[in-house]
Order: structure tokens, then C-alpha cells, then sequence
């Protein structure tokens, strides 16, 4: 129950056990075939232009950068944390002018904010990270789309903390570029990463003037493996068996449906806030609108998180980055987002803070 990986799906660590087809064989491309339909459903979208990166979270975020930024582009990266930072610093090692909007721990940008940045340093992409892992905030992206396309940028959202929680609506918000993680809101084990572009952010790779850096992570090669554009060739050996386990998660959550799977969360979200007030605890994200699930603390975060494992064999986490030493990490995510998984992390906390002999103000 921290910020992942949440525990994965029985259903979808059954199907990683399946014996191994070839990573070239009709069957097994096939597979492939069904995960990047999968893929539209889960980001919404009509783009041909979908696949898994061989990789964590931060596959997706190297594979995206490295294609869709050429040396000398102005790059615009939304840093409210510590994901921020991180393609900042991956944008600079591509080459890239990263012009830095900052915000303090717990905000979130607002659509004027964006909008002048756009305006002002004309980006050829702006980067924003929709769930903020290290803080627990949302960024809302109600417009964001409209206004990087009217200024020629491309829009690349990192939705690793929040996919599958929180709507995303890649098509209708004109979200240009989205990566993912297999292990948070998708229920299945690290080491898949979900990518999208559309045909705006496809031109931009096809109409690179430089070769992308990275040839692991060139989508001209690793899109024809997946099938992007009509052939399919070898690129590296596709990962069988964390394919299998993609194409069931994706599998398990179409058959609950994307709606019904946003709401579940929200109900998580809205037990865990009504269980911590009651403890006397107050959230770290001010706007009610902005929150994803995170906690402060005027106790010993770690002797809780401890004594949660220790006790009750569940993991809640202390903050990360900007938020180190001033909150709990309680993650809701996929397969955990459930009413008794809720319940026991409040029973921890409620035994965790009386043992250190906390009572509410
Ligand atoms: N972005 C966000 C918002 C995340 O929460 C994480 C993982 N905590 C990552 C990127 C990186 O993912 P990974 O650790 O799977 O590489």
C-alpha cells in the first residue's frame, strides 16, 4: 500500500507462467497485436501508435524523450517533484534547451502558468506529470492540449503514478505523447512500460533531422517490431512472458471497465481521507481537486512505517524528494484499491500513532 509496485493481480501472475512462444512467432505477434489494442482503450485514443517499452517506468520516459526531442530543442518540463527533475535532466542529456517551471511541494500548475511558459519560450514539447508520486498531487491537464497546438508544441505526460486510477483522455485532451508503468494502476509486476504517440508526435520522430541517440529506445526500429508501420522486423527480443502479464492486466481491466476503475479508486481515496481525519491527520495537498493520497506527520514517520510492516505486513512509505521527513506515501493503486485493503492501513496507522502516543490536536 505504498507508491508501488502495488501487489499484482493473481490473474495476471498466472499468465506470466505461461510457457514461452518466440518472440517472432505469428502467435506471439498476435499477442502483441492485442496489447496495442488494449492500449487504445487504456489511453484513450485512436493512434495506431501504441506499444510497451522493454523497461520500467523510466523506459517509457527515456524512450519518449529520446525520440521526441532533437539537440537544441527548448523543452519546457513542469517540475513539482522529483519526476520532473528527472526528464529535465534526461531532456538536457538529449540535447535539449530545458527551461524549468517550478512550483512548490504539494501545487500544481495552472492553466495560465502553462499557458504563458508556451507562450513565452515557444517549447517544441512541454512535459507535465499527470499523478506526482513524490508529492500526491494530480495536475489537472483541462486545456493544456488546445494550447500546445496552437503553439506548434508537442504535449508528453507522464501518467505512471496515475493511469487506470484517474481519467486520461489522450484523444480528447489532445495529449500528444503518454507513457505508463505496469506496477501501480494496472496491477501487474515492474518491467512494461506503455507508450503512446499520435500522428502529430510520430511526424515529429519521422521528421527528425539527427538519429535518436538511443538505439534501444528508437522508435523507427522498436515501432516496426510492434507493427506501427505495416512490417515487422526484429529489434530486440520482445519480453514474453511480462507481455503475457500486460496483455492480461490489460485484459482485467477492460472487463471492469476504465469508468468503473476510476471510481473504485475514488471510493479508496475517499475511505482512506475519512479514516485519517478521524486520526487527526490533515493532507499535504491542500486542494481537495489536486490530491492523489498523502499524509503528514508530526511523529516518527518511520518507526509507523515500520511498526505498519512489522504488525500488519503492510507497506506505507515516507515522502520522496521535496516531501523527504513531512509525509506518508500511501499508494491506492489497481488490484489494491479495495475497501479492507484500506481498512487495514488505517488500523495501522490508528495502532501506530497510539503507540507512539499521538493524539489528535
Ligand atoms: N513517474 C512517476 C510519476 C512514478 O511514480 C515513477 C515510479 N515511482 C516513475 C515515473 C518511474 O517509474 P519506474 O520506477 O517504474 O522506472
Amino acid at each position: 500500500m505504498g507508491p508501488g509496485p502495488a501487489n499484482a493481480h493473481p490473474r495476471i501472475l498466472a499468465a506470466q507462467t505461461l510457457p514461452l512462444l518466440g518472440h517472432m512467432h505469428p502467435p506471439f505477434l498476435s499477442i502483441m497485436d492485442e496489447i496495442r489494442q488494449g492500449l487504445r482503450y487504456l489511453f484513450q485514443t485512436s493512434s495506431n501508435y501504441t506499444l510497451l517499452a522493454s523497461g520500467t517506468g523510466h523506459a517509457g520516459m527515456e524512450m519518449a524523450i529520446a525520440n521526441l526531442v532533437e539537440p537544441g530543442d527548448t523543452v519546457v518540463v513542469g517540475n513539482k517533484g522529483i519526476w520532473g527533475a528527472r526528464v529535465a535532466d534526461m531532456a538536457e542529456r538529449f540535447g535539449a534547451n530545458v527551461v524549468e517551471l517550478k512550483v512548490a511541494a504539494g501545487k500544481t500548475f495552472s492553466l495560465a502558468e502553462l499557458t504563458a511558459a508556451v507562450e513565452q519560450h515557444k517549447p517544441a514539447l512541454l512535459f507535465l506529470t499527470q499523478g506526482e508520486s513524490s508529492t500526491g498531487v494530480r495536475q489537472s491537464l483541462a486545456g493544456v492540449g488546445e494550447v500546445c497546438r496552437k503553439h506548434g508544441a508537442l504535449l508528453l505526460v507522464d501518467t505512471v503514478a496515475s493511469l487506470g486510477g484517474v481519467p486520461l483522455l489522450a484523444d480528447a485532451w489532445a495529449v500528444d505523447a503518454v507513457y505508463t508503468g505496469s506496477q501501480k494502476c494496472l496491477s501487474a509486476p515492474p518491467g512494461a512500460a506503455p507508450l503512446m504517440l499520435n500522428e502529430r508526435a510520430l511526424q515529429k520522430v519521422k521528421n527528425r533531422k539527427t538519429k535518436v541517440r538511443s538505439y534501444y529506445f528508437d522508435l523507427n526500429l522498436v515501432g516496426d517490431y510492434w507493427g506501427w508501420f505495416g512490417s515487422r522486423s526484429y529489434h530486440h527480443t520482445g519480453m514474453v512472458s511480462m507481455w503475457y502479464a500486460m496483455r492480461e492486466a490489460l485484459a482485467v481491466l477492460s472487463e471492469e471497465g476504465l469508468e468503473a476503475s476510476w471510481a473504485r479508486h475514488e471510493a479508496a481515496h475517499q475511505q482512506l481521507w475519512a479514516g485519517l481525519r478521524e486520526l487527526g491527520l490533515e493532507p499535504f495537498v491542500e486542494d481537495p481537486r489536486d490530491r492523489l493520497a498523502t499524509v503528514p506527520a508530526g511523529v516518527d514517520w518511520a518507526a509507523l512505517c515500520k511498526h505498519a510492516m512489522d504488525a500488519y505486513g503492510v507497506e506505507v512509505s515516507g515522502g520522496l524528494g521535496p516531501t523527504a521527513g513531512k509525509v506518508w506515501r500511501v499508494g491506492l493503486m489497481g488490484y489494491n484499491a479495495k475497501p479492507a485493503n484500506v481498512e487495514l492501513v488505517l488500523v495501522a496507522f490508528r495502532t501506530g500513532l497510539a503507540k507512539q502516543g499521538y493524539k489528535p490536536a
